[in-house]
C-alpha cells in the first residue's frame, strides 16, 4: 500500500508539474492555434483604421484610441493595464475643413492636404501663385522678394523628376537582399537593408539632426508671414497622386506654422510649376480650418501587462511595442496601427492561450513617436534614468528585451540585431521552428529612426523586425493613402504568431538575453 500511494503521489506531482510547465512544442502549438486559426489581427487594425484613425499625437482622436486599446487589452484579462503621461506641453491640432483649387487659367481640383500645426486661413481666400525654389539663402530671398508676397499663394521648391512608373510600386525582399544582409558582418555597412543612421548615436540624432529639421523653415515662414503671403504648396516625390504632408514639427506649445501650408500631389505641383515657367501666374483659391488645443491629459502611453509565473523571473520584462500615433492624411493603418494591432494581438495570443511565462510581459504602444520618439524616450527618462545622465535605475537590469514593430504591414523577415550578436544563436533556435515562413533571418545591421532606438541606447537588448516592404516606402508611409486596404492579412498573422513564440521563449528563458558590452 505505501509504495502504491508513493507511486501515486509522485505520478501526481509529475503530472501537476507538466501541466504547468508546457514543453516547447507544446506551447508553440497553442500560440500557433490561438494565431492562425482564432486570428483576431485583422479586426484589431479595422478598429485601429477605420474607426480610431488618424491618431495624430496629443489630439482627442489620439486619445479616444488610446481608451479602446486599453479596455481591448483588459477585456482578455491582462493584469494589468494603464496610461503614462509623456508630454506636457504637446499640442493637439485637427482639420475641420479644407479645399484648394486652382481656378484660372482653368479649373482644376488640387490634391492636397495639410501638413499638421499650422494655421488656418480665416476663411476662403484667392490669390496669384509665385514659385521661390529654394530658400536655403534667406537673405537672397528677402532681396528679391520683399514687398512682392502680399495675397500670394507660394509654390516651395523643385517639381519632382518625372515618373513612368516602370518599378513596382510593392515588393518583397528577394532572396539576393536577405543573403547580403545576412552576411553583413558590422552593424552600420555603407548598404543597409533597412532605414539606418550607420553609427549615429541617439543623443546627437536629436539634439542634431532632428532639431534642425524641426526649425528649417521658421525664418522662411516668419518672413512670408511679415510680407502679407498667403499660404504656401509643397510636394515630395510620390506618385501617382499621392499627397505627404510629412515632417512639420511644430507641436510643442503654440510653436505653430504661421501660414497654411499644403501638401500637393507631385503631378499638381508639376503642372503648376509649367504654368509659371511659361509666364501663366496660376490663382488658387483654399480655405483651411484647424483646431489647436494643449491638453496634456491626452498624452499618453499604454502600458499592459501579463505578470510572470516564476516567483523569481517574475520581477524581470520581456518588453514589446509599436508607436500608436499616426500622421493625419489617413488611417495610419500602416503607420503604425498595423503594428499596434500585432503587439496587442501578440498580449492576446499568450493570454488567451493560457500559456503562464515565467516572466512578466509588458506591451507598450507609444505616443509621439513621429515627433523624435518623444514617448518611449519620456518612459526611459522616467523607469531608466535621464538620457544624457551616466547612472541608471535598477529597473535597466530587469527588462531582458525590447521587441519593437514599425516597418508597415509586410511579413516579418526576421531581426535586426542591433549589433548584439550574443543574441544570434538564441534567436536562430527560437525562430527555428518558423523556418518555413521565412521568418527567421538575421542581420548584425542596425535599423533606426524609431522606439527600439531607445532601449538601445540605455543598452537593453532592443531589437527592430525585419518587414518585407510591400509599398510602405512608395505608397504609405505618412501619406493619404495610409489605410486598410494595404495591409494583407496573411502578413499580419503571421507576424502575431512568430513575435508571440518567439517573447513567450525569451519570457521562459532561464537566463536574461545577453547584453552588449
Ligand atoms: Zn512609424
Amino acid at each position: 500500500m505505501k509504495t502504491i500511494s508513493k507511486i501515486f503521489i509522485a505520478a501526481f506531482l509529475f503530472v501537476g508539474f507538466v501541466s504547468i510547465s508546457q514543453t516547447k512544442p507544446q506551447a508553440l502549438s497553442k500560440i500557433n492555434t490561438e494565431g492562425f486559426q482564432k486570428s483576431q489581427v485583422m479586426s484589431l487594425i479595422t478598429d485601429l483604421s477605420d474607426v480610431y484613425g488618424p491618431r495624430l499625437a496629443g489630439t482627442n482622436q489620439y486619445y479616444t484610441a488610446a481608451e479602446w486599446a486599453k479596455k481591448t487589452l483588459e477585456s482578455w484579462g491582462v493584469d494589468k493595464a494603464y496610461f503614462e503621461k509623456y508630454c506636457d506641453d504637446c499640442m493637439g491640432w485637427e482639420v475641420k475643413s479644407f479645399n484648394v483649387e486652382m481656378i484660372a487659367p482653368a479649373y482644376m481640383k488640387i490634391q492636397a492636404y495639410p501638413y499638421a500645426w499650422t494655421e488656418s486661413s480665416n476663411g476662403v481666400q484667392t490669390g496669384d501663385m509665385i514659385w521661390i525654389e529654394n530658400h536655403d539663402d534667406l537673405d537672397k530671398v528677402k532681396k528679391q522678394w520683399s514687398g512682392k508676397l502680399q495675397g500670394k499663394t507660394i509654390l516651395m521648391g523643385s517639381a519632382p523628376e518625372q515618373n513612368m512608373l516602370f518599378d513596382p510600386l510593392s515588393t518583397r525582399y528577394t532572396q539576393d537582399q536577405i543573403e547580403e544582409a545576412k552576411k553583413s558582418i558590422v552593424p552600420a555597412p555603407s548598404k543597409p537593408l533597412g532605414w539606418s543612421t550607420g553609427n549615429v548615436d541617439l543623443v546627437e540624432d536629436l539634439e542634431v539632426n532632428f532639431q534642425s529639421l524641426k526649425t528649417k523653415d521658421d525664418a522662411f515662414f516668419a518672413f512670408l508671414k511679415a510680407e502679407g503671403a498667403l499660404s504656401i504648396l509643397g510636394t515630395s516625390p510620390f506618385f501617382p497622386g499621392i499627397v505627404h504632408p510629412s515632417g512639420t514639427y511644430n507641436y510643442r506649445e503654440r510653436d505653430v506654422k504661421p501660414i497654411p501650408y499644403f501638401a500637393i500631389s507631385p503631378e499638381n505641383f508639376g503642372k503648376l510649376k509649367r504654368l509659371t515657367d511659361r509666364g501663366i501666374s496660376p490663382k488658387i483659391k483654399f480655405n483651411l480650418e484647424t483646431e489647436l488645443y494643449l491638453k496634456p491629459e491626452n498624452n499618453v502611453n499604454i502600458i499592459a501587462e501579463i505578470t510572470g509565473s516564476d516567483p523569481k523571473l517574475k520581477d524581470e520584462v520581456v518588453m514589446i511595442g509599436a508607436h500608436f500615433d499616426s500622421w493625419h492624411a489617413a488611417s495610419g493603418a500602416t503607420d503604425n496601427g498595423a503594428g499596434s494591432a500585432v503587439m496587442m494581438e501578440v498580449m492576446r495570443i499568450i493570454k488567451v492561450s493560457g500559456l503562464k511565462p515565467k516572466r512578466t510581459i509588458r506591451i507598450a504602444l507609444w505616443g509621439g513617436e513621429e515627433q523624435a520618439v518623444v514617448g518611449s524616450l519620456a518612459y526611459a527618462e522616467k523607469h531608466y534614468g535621464k538620457l544624457k545622465e551616466t547612472t541608471r535605475k535598477k529597473e535597466v537590469e530587469l527588462i531582458s528585451a525590447y521587441i519593437n514593430m514599425d516597418n508597415g504591414a509586410g511579413q516579418m523577415r526576421g531581426i535586426y540585431l542591433q549589433g548584439n550578436e550574443a543574441v544570434r544563436p538564441i534567436f536562430q533556435e527560437m525562430l527555428e521552428p518558423y523556418s518555413y515562413l521565412d521568418v527567421n533571418n538575421l542581420t548584425v545591421q542596425n535599423t533606426n529612426y524609431t522606439d527600439h532606438d531607445v532601449f538601445d541606447y540605455y543598452k537593453i537588448p532592443g531589437f527592430q523586425i525585419i518587414q518585407d516592404p510591400l509599398n510602405y516606402n512608395t505608397v504609405m508611409h505618412h501619406t493619404n493613402l495610409d489605410v486598410l486596404e494595404y495591409v494583407p492579412e496573411r502578413d499580419m498573422m503571421v507576424n502575431a504568431t512568430v513575435i508571440a513564440a518567439l517573447v513567450y521563449q525569451i519570457a521562459e528563458r532561464d537566463s536574461r538575453l545577453p547584453r552588449e558590452e
